[in-house]
């Protein structure tokens, strides 16, 4: 129980913080600032957050300086089976190629943590906190207290699926994301990097990266409408689907989401609901980004059920559309898709490695089955 709680709480240190990491290139490091040092810079950032956030610390944050060892020997030696069954259904739904390791992904992901809150603690990774308080540093910070203030004042409900899970972490770092951009503004601190856009190189990245990307203007979007007492009000009905987080208008709207009903017989391992944003990736992956926001657009809703039997391993997808034509558009990316992948096709099923695929559009819903032949223990 200890260990799952364990993993738990790195899979949150995750979410907080890796892609502020992921563009900070380590040059050589010459003086670290010590505990003391970075105790103080934390204390002297919270009090501009607590003003541009207009929430008080009920109590100040524990800071934990930790090295990056420490980060991979503890939190990076397993991996939750929940993130190999998504290596999985990234792999039978074309996301990513045969021999595609997402343990390594995920654990490329430990190494380039800068820093990471757990209720009332920040954690700094030692390494990249170096004398010289770069505006990245103090950009992390900034939003890394943030989160502090939302574990003080807001609590999020628990998360069933990966669109529901991706919606309410758009909701968490995008606020975030604009307090800490504008503690960069009120500074003068330059332009400092951020995550803005996908990487196209690792889709298990990029799907990550999602609330980031998205999170801010679904934010920024609320601010403009209602100031942050509508973004306070967003933790009691938080959005449940990247749908409203990537088309802010649709949560104010109240628009709805499918349940998708997926009938099979097979051993079920794993269901979950991908979202609109699983599609983006794949989407901007093989062609562009607006053309997979302006598909993405069109999604009502969609389930996949994955089934392991003694020979095969069976993914079942159905996407639901807005229409049928929009059934139609991605029954034909997808088919697009496929050839990409030089599929081949013998009597209505396609042929990639190791995958069997079938791909059907019934009216305003496309039903993509995959099978790939386990490999023996
Ligand atoms: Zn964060």
């Amino acid at each position: 129980m200890r260990f799952k709680t364990l993993i738990a709480i790195a899979v949150v240190l995750v979410i907080t913080s890796f892609t502020i990491g992921y563009y900070l290139s380590i040059s050589r490091v010459e003086y670290y600032l010590s505990s003391s040092e970075i105790e103080w810079l934390v204390k002297s950032i919270a009090e501009d957050v607590s003003v541009i956030r207009n929430l008080t610390f009920k109590e100040l944050p524990n800071v934990v300086v930790v090295n990056k060892s420490y980060v991979l020997s503890t939190w990076g030696s397993e991996i939750p089976e929940e993130v190999l069954i998504f290596g999985d259904i990234l792999k039978m739904t074309l996301l990513v190629p045969k021999d595609y390791n997402i343990s390594s992904s995920y654990r490329g992901l430990l190494g380039i943590w800068v820093a990471a809150s757990a209720g009332n603690t920040v954690y700094v990774v030692q390494e990249y906190f170096t004398r010289g308080e770069s505006p990245l540093v103090q950009r992390v910070l900034a939003h890394e207290l943030t989160h502090v203030l939302q574990y003080q004042y807001f609590r999020t409900p628990p998360t069933h699926t990966l669109d529901e899970s991706l919606a309410i972490r758009s909701l968490v770092e995008g606020d975030a994301d604009v307090v800490a951009d504008e503690y960069v503004s009120i500074k003068g601190l330059g332009v400092v990097s951020k995550v803005s856009s996908l990487t196209l190189k690792d889709p298990f990245i990029d799907i990550q990266l999602t609330p980031y990307i998205f999170g801010s203007r679904f934010v920024e979007y609320l601010l403009s409408v209602g100031g942050w007492g509508l973004v306070n009000k967003a933790y009691e009905d938080p959005p449940k689907s990247m749908k409203y987080v990537m088309f802010p208008q649709k949560y104010l709207a109240r628009e709805g989401v499918v349940d998708v009903v997926v009938n099979v017989s097979c051993r079920v391992v794993h269901e979950d609901v991908l979202g609109p944003s699983y599609l983006y990736v794949m989407i901007s992956k093989y062609f562009n980004e607006s053309y997979a926001l302006s598909m993405s657009s069109e999604w009502l809703g969609d389930k996949v059920v994955y089934c392991v039997n003694n020979t095969y391993k069976v993914l079942n997808w159905v996407i639901k559309w807005s229409s049928s034509k929009s059934a139609e558009d991605f029954y034909r990316t997808f088919n697009y898709v496929l050839s990409l992948n030089n599929a081949t096709s013998v009597d209505g099923l396609w042929f990639v490695n190791d995958l069997r695929l079938s791909v059907y559009v019934v009216g305003d819903e496309v039903l993509i089955t995959s099978y790939s032949i386990r490999s023996p223990n």
